[in-house]
């Protein structure tokens, strides 16, 4: 909400294509970085942190955050995995000690994180992903992904390169910046 940044749709047709677009990402990343997933139950969130694990060289496998809701990975930066599916009350944000995770130096990403958006710095990687169009293939998926804040919107052009292999080129065709202000679906598929 407080930033300006458009967001950047790409598109994948695998989970693997996922992950290496989230490895992409995560190049981009920072110490301190917070990266909120949404979309549906099977969507691909876990599939992002996986990737996005690997490209920060975390070699340990992710796995859902099933019983606990935080699990943590070594890697270039640590991981930090967080699942609040199950969170009952945005009191319990507070259990999550989410403050002390960012000054760790650490990535935190949160699956269902927009659930507890109001409540998170403002100041993050908004990461949406949806299931592709009917008539699109079953693996199809499309990422949404919208810098809020300085601190990312200071990188949408490493990110905009980082997403370029999987942009949906815009529908005036002019070059593959996969940005679409109004964050919907629609134009041409990437090359
Ligand atoms: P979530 O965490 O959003 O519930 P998961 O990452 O656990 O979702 O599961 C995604 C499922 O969808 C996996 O079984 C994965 O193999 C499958 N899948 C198929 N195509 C894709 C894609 N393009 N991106 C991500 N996952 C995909
Ligand atoms: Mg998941």
């Amino acid at each position: 909400m407080t930033s300006r940044a458009a967001t950047l749709v790409a598109r994948t047709r695998s989970v693997e294509e996922t992950r290496e677009l989230a490895a992409a990402v995560a190049r981009v990343a920072q110490p301190g970085d917070l990266v909120l997933l949404s979309g549906d139950l099977g969507a691909g969130k876990t599939a992002f942190v996986q990737g996005f694990g690997r490209g920060l060289g975390v070699t340990e496998p992710i796995t859902s955050p099933t019983f606990t809701l935080a699990q943590q990975y070594e890697g270039r930066l640590t991981v930090h995995h967080l699942d609040v599916y199950r969170l009952d009350q945005l009191g319990e944000v507070a259990d999550l000690g989410l403050a002390e995770l960012l000054d760790d130096g650490g990535v935190v990403l949160i699956e269902w994180g927009d659930a507890i958006a109001p409540v998170l710095p403002n100041d993050h990687l908004e990461v949406r992903l949806v299931y592709g169009d009917p008539g699109d293939g079953d693996d199809d998926r499309r990422i949404l992904v919208r810098p809020v804040g300085p601190s990312w919107a200071a990188r949408q052009v490493s990110l905009l390169e980082a997403l370029a292999p999987w942009a949906v080129a815009p529908a005036d065709g002019a070059g593959g910046t996969g940005t679409d202000p109004e964050a919907e679906t629609g134009g041409a598929a990437p090359c």
